[in-house]
């Protein structure tokens, strides 16, 4: 399983695609990407390989911002409906995940007991958390903050709000998760190895961070709102 992102100026599918294909050999179900532009988000998800998910997705869906995410079912069985990206009901935040939430249960009933769900993964729980603390008047970074403060697991998020289609929102904890850097365009990536076709210069993440990219930079905080600041790293393999 595996996750990567892209914002630039690129087509962001053809980079995503082969991003998820470097990501490959650590296993999965399904896959999707979701692409975001001015008319908002659209996703696009399959059962299977990456050449059934490619099979899949319009040739004339142009976005300069994507998430994209490879599955490997641990709530819910392997199906397109359980496949990431997820959305809330609004289809505003639109979200991939890997990992396990082990709360899940707990939060859907304090929480989200009037709302209907779409999947049966504990993965939409978080995109709905997300959207209900938006509704509720927080920014996205605040609701994205908030919802992570109430995860217990293990998590590496990447996350698209479609009323501001120039950012990617990015958070881990005890998954893997990095973010690659560029000139005019910043990425994300499970490793290094899927995201090097485009850069070799990467950030580690820590637990307990929030990253905004946009694709003039990158912007590092802790959850509790602290700046943090970290130089790239070269990753040296072979493509
Ligand atoms: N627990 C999530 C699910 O089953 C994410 C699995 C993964 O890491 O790919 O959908």
């Amino acid at each position: 399983c595996g996750i990567v992102g892209y914002i630039g100026e690129l087509d962001a599918k053809e980079i995503l695609l082969k991003g998820l294909e470097k990501l490959e050999y650590r296993g999965y179900d399904s896959a999707g990407i979701a692409l975001a532009n001015e008319s908002g988000v659209t996703v696009f998800k399959e059962k299977g390989r990456i050449a059934d998910l490619r099979a899949v997705i319009d040739p004339s869906a142009e976005a300069n911002t994507g998430i994209g995410h490879t599955r490997w079912a641990t709530h819910g069985v392997p199906d397109v409906r359980n496949a990431h990206p997820h959305q809330d009901a609004s289809g505003r935040f639109t979200l991939v995940h890997n990992g396990v939430i082990e709360n899940y249960g707990q939060l859907r009933s304090e929480y989200l007991a009037g709302i209907e769900l779409k999947s049966e993964t504990d993965t939409e729980i978080i995109v709905q958390l997300i959207s209900l603390f938006a509704t509720e008047g927080l920014t996205t970074e605040e609701a994205f903050a908030k919802t992570l403060g109430l995860l217990h697991g293990s998590y590496a998020i990447s996350m698209l709000d479609g009323q501001a289609p120039e950012m990617i929102f990015v958070a881990k904890n005890k998954s893997p998760l990095l973010v690659g850097l560029g000139e005019g365009f910043n990425v994300v990536s499970s490793d290094a190895m899927a995201m090097l076709q485009v850069t070799d210069q990467f950030v580690e993440l820590h637990d307990g961070e929030i990253v905004l990219l946009t694709k003039d930079g990158i912007r590092i905080r802790t959850i509790g709102g602290e700046p943090v600041s970290r130089a790239p790293f070269t990753a040296e393999l072979d493509a």
